[in-house]
């Protein structure tokens, strides 16, 4: 055996993107101790900074120590009880991954469906909340990673409200790429992870939940069926103020990284990255317009950093993806579910998102498909 030393890819699949080298040298750093008054100074910086990144002045902001997935979990897990009815909005494969975490938390999913490719429907969800007054939250997917749509999360949630309901956000491909508003537009708990608009290393995913989604939590009738998850313990380690208890041992250096990426998203500053993301969007449409290549989504609802498009007739979409990779290093996104061979999912998020990756892409897929 001897040291693993992976090939340098440029990454434009649908996550992780390129990890800025500031975070990757953030991560190499001493590792000290988990209650280190300097660490624990710097996780206040964290929150502070994800706060803003959220928009948000939910005092309950933090990373979950573990992938978006377990983000998505912390909220299902704390917020339904068994025989809570959830509406859960399903438009690709991670609204079908809520619906899982509500049956699996003893919710009742009733479920509200839209064809892949497009957002969620604000008038599908008003008619089954209308129809299921005992409805306690709406669930939905704020950017649908495997086809590139974005919904409306702030008509949703407006909905949502009018029906006393509480809101989950999957903000997993969102945050930092497109405008995301969590007090402005009534989010009650979201989730979200590292690897994708924020550039940094897989593996953590912040979350944030609101003083009524906490009220929720802190009156259950049942505990919190995961002793890892749930909030009641971790605000133990992650709360307010200098008095932090050991709950489990944080991953300390992906939180230098995550500190780092932060750190960076606030010099650019958050309007300024949306932005970025969206002008890259437009000169990879132009590129790939120009070659024939179409867009899954409808303009008005496209994600600027998942970019779905159709795969031209009579290629072959593995042999594509294995030139790029094995030739030029690049890596480019299959398509998921309803969507797999027909589909490549073009990422521009964070680090990843500038216009010599562009250029890149569009000129290595030029020679590939020539
Ligand atoms: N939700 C969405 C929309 C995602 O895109 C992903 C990952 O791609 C997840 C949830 C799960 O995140 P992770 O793979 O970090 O567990």
């Amino acid at each position: 055996m001897q040291s693993f030393n992976p090939p340098v890819r440029t990454l434009m699949g649908p996550g992780p993107s390129d990890v800025h080298p500031r975070i990757l040298s953030a991560m190499a750093r001493p590792t000290i101790g988990h209650l280190d008054p300097a660490f624990v100074g710097m996780m206040d910086e964290v929150k502070t900074m994800l706060k803003h990144a959220f928009q948000t002045e939910n005092a309950m902001t933090m990373p979950v120590s573990a992938p978006g997935s377990a983000g998505m979990e912390t909220c299902f897990a704390n917020l339904v009880e068994p025989g809570d009815k959830v509406v859960v909005c399903i438009n690709g494969v991670f609204g079908m991954r809520m619906k899982e975490n509500v049956e699996r938390a003893g919710g009742v999913c009733v479920e509200v469906h839209d064809d892949w490719g497009k957002a969620v429907s604000p008038e599908k969800v008003e008619e089954t909340l209308a129809a299921n007054a005992d409805a306690k939250i709406l669930a939905f997917v704020h950017a649908e990673t495997s086809t590139g749509a974005c919904s409306d999360a702030k008509t949703l949630c407006e909905i949502a409200r009018k029906h006393d309901c509480l809101t989950i956000v999957d903000a997993v491909t969102s945050l930092g790429g497109v405008e995301l508003r969590v007090d402005e537009w009534g989010i009650d708990a979201i989730y979200s992870g590292t690897q994708k608009c924020l550039s940094c290393t897989p593996g953590l995913s912040p979350v944030s939940f609101s003083e009524k989604a906490l009220d929720k939590v802190r009156n259950r009738k049942t505990k919190v069926q995961s002793w890892f998850l749930d909030l009641n313990l971790v605000m133990g380690y992650w709360g307010q103020g200098a008095k932090r208890a050991y709950h489990h041992t944080a991953p300390i250096n992906a939180l230098y990284a995550l500190h780092e990426s932060l750190v960076m998203l606030h010099e650019e500053g958050l309007e300024n990255a949306w932005a970025r993301h969206k002008s890259m969007h437009d000169k990879l449409k132009a590129g790939l317009e120009e070659m024939g290549i179409g867009f899954v989504v409808d303009e008005d609802i496209r994600l600027p950093q998942l970019n779905s498009v159709w795969i031209p007739e009579g290629v072959d979409d593995a042999a594509v993806r294995s030139e790029l990779l094995n030739t030029y290093n690049l890596e480019i996104g299959a398509g998921l579910g309803d969507f797999a061979g027909k589909v490549w999912r073009i990422g521009l998020m964070g680090f990843s998102a500038k216009e010599e990756n562009v250029l890149f892409c569009l000129s290595a897929l030029k020679k590939v498909l020539n």
